[in-house]
């Protein structure tokens, strides 16, 4: 009881202390990125209900899950409907065709972060138009800017294109910025990282393609190693995930399935 307890207000200090750093990081960023104030998304991937509640106690609203299976149990979660009314679910994950529908399912769904092809988009669209939701979903293109093969995302190239399908034939989507993931581990003694100003570099240039302002475009760029030189760069949108729930550990390594240790080995955020 006593180690709960102490790991539950683990997560609550941790949770302050990285809107503290966002808040100092925010200061810190050049004019064209001071309008919008950056919004934290706490991962919570492999992490049980009970530290998701813990952390919207302490005020946290914003939820990111990046496997389908785990968003889908966790959504529906009768103590989570219960105790997180107003909790906010990003989806961070790869998507793919067929499970479509079940993401868009979830209860407090707020926005699917990982739009990266015309095909997803029209399918997102059209099973969201048959759910017959009063507003529209937000949705963000997933540009792989690091150009690595295990990475999702359209290429920088095409993210123009991208854009402007979702908002010509996709009535029933919002599309409200770009996310990246990014190369792991980059070392930012190096200097600012390179994935980082391709998504600025994007936005620039789909905001003069396509006539929008650079405002109305979020960036969802950063994660629990490098969110404060996200958020300095241009980032509005951080993904923090072990600083707030502690390191992931999975168990079944290895393992072929769905679930989280060969998906995250993939995508580079297994942890060591
Ligand atoms: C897991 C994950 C994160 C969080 O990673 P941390 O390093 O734990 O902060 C962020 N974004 C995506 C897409 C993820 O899958």
């Amino acid at each position: 009881m006593i180690r709960k307890m102490a790991a539950d207000s683990n997560i609550c200090r941790s949770i302050k202390s990285v809107l503290e750093k966002i808040r100092i990081a925010s200061s810190k960023r050049h004019e064209v990125h001071q309008k919008v104030s950056p919004r934290l998304v706490a991962v919570s991937k492999t992490k049980p209900v009970e530290a998701i509640i813990t952390a919207y106690e302490c005020g946290q609203l914003h939820f990111g899950e990046n496997y389908v299976q785990e968003l889908q149990e966790k959504g529906h979660n009768s103590k989570i409907l219960e105790q997180c009314k107003d909790i906010r679910w990003h989806f961070i994950g790869h998507l793919q065709k067929n499970k479509v529908n079940k993401v868009l399912g979830v209860p407090n769904l707020y926005m699917l972060e990982t739009v990266d092809s015309m095909k997803l988009a029209q399918a997102v669209n059209n099973s969201w138009e048959r759910l017959m939701k009063p507003s529209k979903l937000k949705v963000m293109a997933q540009v792989n800017t690091s150009g690595e093969q295990n990475k999702h995302g359209c290429s920088p190239e095409s993210v123009c294109e991208l854009v402007q399908f979702i908002q010509e034939k996709c009535p029933s989507l919002d599309l409200v910025g770009l996310m990246t993931i990014g190369a792991y581990d980059y070392d930012l003694s190096k200097g600012p990282n390179p994935d980082f100003q391709c998504l600025v570099r994007c936005r620039e240039e789909v905001c003069e393609k396509l006539g929008l302002q650079q405002e109305d475009l979020e960036l969802s760029m950063g994660m629990s190693g490098d969110y404060e030189h996200a958020i300095e760069n241009g980032s509005t949108n951080v993904r923090v995930g072990s600083t707030i729930f502690g390191a992931r550990s999975y168990p079944n390594k290895g393992e072929k399935t769905d679930g989280a240790a060969v998906s995250d080995v993939a995508n580079g955020f297994a942890d060591s």
